[in-house]
């Protein structure tokens, strides 16, 4: 099995042969496990805004990579401005105290957030960056200088200084 991170590179230099201009992959982890069974990732073109998702362990009727960047070239900046989409919050879960959920701002949208390990990746929405000193680490895998046990408690120290403030959708919805 591929991991995330080399399905990431794989993609990314996939969707740039293109022309596309990914923007950052957000992340979600499904399972409760340390090694989450399942995690899925989405990034978008910051030129003509075409998706391209992944996951580690696609279900029999998927594919581990998908969407329009992956299949179409890219035409260049859109001359229609992308629909703004809803901003979101993140809030306790009120079923899981110990969980976030990631609100969309006017809807009942939601995304129960099970796994620790998602938590750098939404803290980042609020400014907050796992390592200050290298770039070699998007807060789930140990780099020289921090844990990653360490930079997730941060992470979830961030988020709960945040909560209920609105922010942009990097593409969770
Ligand atoms: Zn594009
Ligand atoms: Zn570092």
């Amino acid at each position: 099995m591929k991991t995330i991170d080399q399905l990431e590179k794989e993609t990314k230099r996939l969707c740039t042969s293109r022309g596309h201009k990914m923007g950052r992959f957000v992340r979600l982890h499904y399972g409760w496990s340390q090694k989450s069974e399942r995690i899925e990732a989405s990034s978008t073109c910051e030129n003509c805004r075409m998706e391209v998702f992944i996951t580690t362990s696609p279900y029999p009727n998927e594919i581990d990579i998908s969407g329009q960047a992956i299949g179409l070239t890219c035409p260049g900046n859109n001359p229609i401005p992308p629909m703004k989409k809803p901003k979101i919050t993140i809030e306790k879960s009120p079923n899981a105290p110990c969980c976030f959920l990631i609100q969309q701002v006017g809807t009942n949208k939601s995304i129960l957030i099970q796994s620790d390990w998602d938590c750098p990746g939404i803290a980042q929405l609020f400014g907050w960056v796992p390592c200050s000193i290298c770039d070699y680490t998007d807060g789930t895998i140990d780099c020289e200088h921090k844990k990653a046990s360490d930079m997730i408690a941060e992470a979830k120290e961030v988020i709960l200084e945040n909560l209920s403030v609105e922010t942009e959708d990097p593409g969770y919805f």
